[in-house]
């Protein structure tokens, strides 16, 4: 019989063992396989996929999703179109499977019974599903990721309390060596411009008919020391041309305007449009204007290559991810209060705590954060240093120099006083105002201490802003008091843990869009995607997620840590 089976299978090393193994005498029984075999009732997609399935989750909570505004922006009219539910569901449950690609998302959707089952037999192509993607939803994903947050409070597994915020950079889709630098386009033009001006000037002094029609007063005009644009360069190359009409044997003007045609008027356009697209930043892309070159956590080559980026602020609450924004520039200080803002405007409210690292601990921040009534655990600089002895024993920072408010001056080692001179006057670039008192010693000439002092010529100068003073003691206490250790102890297990989960687990490195507007869709349908699947990892493995929540609560009341092997990647199994 085994002999039979084999040769209908057509499988000689099947064949063979069955010889031998008849030799043993023991049959050998293949299940039943007939492709060509018809079914009097096919099985339904909805009966192949089981109960708690990963696409049933995401496929009801999408349902029960409001998307009016997404709804409204179809005009209707023409050929029908595909329902943005369906497409919204297909492309959260491909972000599930890492699945980024718009071709690859519509070969599953002719392959994958899942998909089949979620598209409910549609099968938009790649065109289409990109055009949802990076059209349709442009503009219109902060609404729709707010509703994905509002079910997640609806269902209470975030109440909106503690809100911890980090930022990381994400590769764009943009090649390495594309770089536009900013100080490299200012020097350059720096440079041009003053060939351009000598010129000009040259043809003015050599034509002494001109001269004396026009004096210097076509510089003059333009100011010397004034940037020429491209629009006067324009106008002054109608002038030239006019004189080589009038005088078209002079062979030095005709050298000079075609010099400047050539030459230097279009770099002048090349180096305005790059400082139209620079904006306030450093570098920019070619290839992804939007993108900022900028240093990433990932460096393989390990030689601190900077890539064209975008700077992801994000913000968590039990791992679910609460807000995201995305910024062109590189530090996370002046993002805090941009993102917060964002923040408000999707859901008219903000948490009542928020934990950050000292990347956020900025006076205006802690400012911002004081005026909306927000508990701010927010480090700041030398939060950890300031309580090393190292720290402490030294008595020539400025942090440990005596104060008497009283004649408001400092005290140094050697007994001096360092008095009041002026105000400085500093501006952040969101347009905060804060200001920095300067204290002088009042002579250290001949002191012994200072070398271990200071190192300037004159007497000792220090800045000190006693409004960022109390601030960081407000923050310092909140950050030293029990709820702060909390706090301190959830922060790497929270927004972390879940950069991890989408950069390691979901391999989520490199977006696939470009520009800005569309890289906040993309990052959007991500978040969406890592909300649905912690959701449906809760439902599934409650008594887990509650025993390492309890282990995490102890390790946070007694500072003991390693009772659960502590490695990140513990927490990122799950889900
Ligand atoms: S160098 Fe000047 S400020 Fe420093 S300890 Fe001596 S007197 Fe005081």
């Amino acid at each position: 019989m085994a002999f039979f089976y084999s040769f209908l299978a057509g499988n000689r090393l099947d064949f063979v063992n069955s010889g031998m193994k008849k030799r043993h005498s023991k049959n050998i029984i293949f299940k039943p396989y007939e492709q060509d075999q018809l079914q009097f009732l096919p099985p339904s997609l909805e009966e192949l996929i089981p109960a708690n399935h990963l696409v049933r989750m995401v496929n009801q909570a999408i349902d029960r999703m409001r998307i009016d505004s997404l709804i409204e922006s179809y005009k209707g009219g023409g050929t029908s179109s595909y329902h943005p539910k369906m497409l919204l569901k297909i492309l959260i449950y491909a972000y599930t499977q890492r699945l980024y690609s718009s071709r690859q998302i519509a070969k599953v959707l002719r392959e994958n019974i899942h998909f089949m089952w979620l598209s409910g037999g549609n099968r938009p192509d790649f065109r289409t599903i990109n055009r949802f993607r990076s059209s349709r939803l442009k503009g219109r994903i902060e609404e729709v990721f707010g509703a994905v947050v509002e079910l997640l409070l609806e269902e209470g597994l975030i109440d909106f309390r503690d809100y911890f915020l980090d930022g990381t950079k994400i590769e764009a889709n943009a090649n390495k060596y594309s770089f536009v630098w900013g100080r490299a386009t200012k020097k350059f033009k720096a440079r041009l411009q003053v060939q351009l001006k000598e010129l000009l000037k040259h043809i003015d002094e050599t034509n002494e008919q001109e001269q004396s029609r026009y004096g210097n007063r076509d510089l003059a005009e333009l100011g010397e020391d004034a940037e020429i644009s491209s629009e006067r360069i324009e106008e002054k190359l109608k002038e030239l041309d006019e004189r080589l009409h009038k005088k078209p044997q002079d062979k030095e003007l005709k050298k000079a305007v075609k010099k400047i045609k050539d030459d230097y008027l279009p770099r002048q356009k090349k180096y305005e449009e790059q400082e139209q697209i620079l904006g306030e930043r450093n570098s920019y892309s070619k290839t992804d204007e939007d993108a900022t070159f900028m240093r990433m956590k990932e460096d393989p080559m390990h030689n601190g290559q900077v890539k064209a980026g975008y700077n992801l602020q994000m913000g968590t609450e039990h791992q679910f991810i609460v807000g995201y924004s995305i910024h062109q520039k590189t530090t996370d200080t002046s993002h805090l209060i941009p993102h917060l803002e964002q923040l408000q405007q999707c859901f008219g409210e903000l948490p009542a705590r928020i934990t950050a690292d000292a990347g956020y601990g900025s006076e205006e921040n802690y400012d911002y954060l004081e005026s909306k009534n927000i508990q701010a655990y927010v480090k700041y600089n030398n939060y950890h240093y300031e309580k090393k002895r190292a720290f402490k024993k030294n008595a020539f920072r400025v942090e440990n120099l005596p104060y008497d408010p009283a004649s408001d001056s400092y005290e140094c080692p050697a007994g001096k006083r360092l008095i009041y001179l002026h105000t400085k006057r500093l501006k952040t670039q969101n347009g905060y105002s804060s200001s920095r008192r300067v204290y002088q010693a009042e002579d250290c000439t001949g002191c012994s201490l200072r070398s271990l002092c200071h190192k300037s010529k004159y007497n000792r100068r220090i800045e000190v802003s006693h409004q960022l003073n109390a601030y960081r003691k407000k923050a310092r206490d909140l950050l030293d008091s029990k709820q702060g250790r909390i706090q301190r102890s959830k922060r790497p297990v929270e927004v972390e843990a879940v950069f991890g989960q989408i950069k390691h687990n979901r391999h989520f490195r490199r977006f696939m869009l470009r520009g800005l507007e569309k890289v906040i869709v993309e990052f959007g349908l991500i978040a969406m995607a890592h909300n649905l699947m912690k959701w449906q990892a809760r439902r599934l493995d409650l008594p887990k997620m509650t025993a390492i929540l309890l282990i995490q609560f102890w390790e946070a009341l007694t500072g003991k840590r390693n009772f659960l092997k502590h490695d990140k990647n513990s927490y990122l199994q799950i889900g």
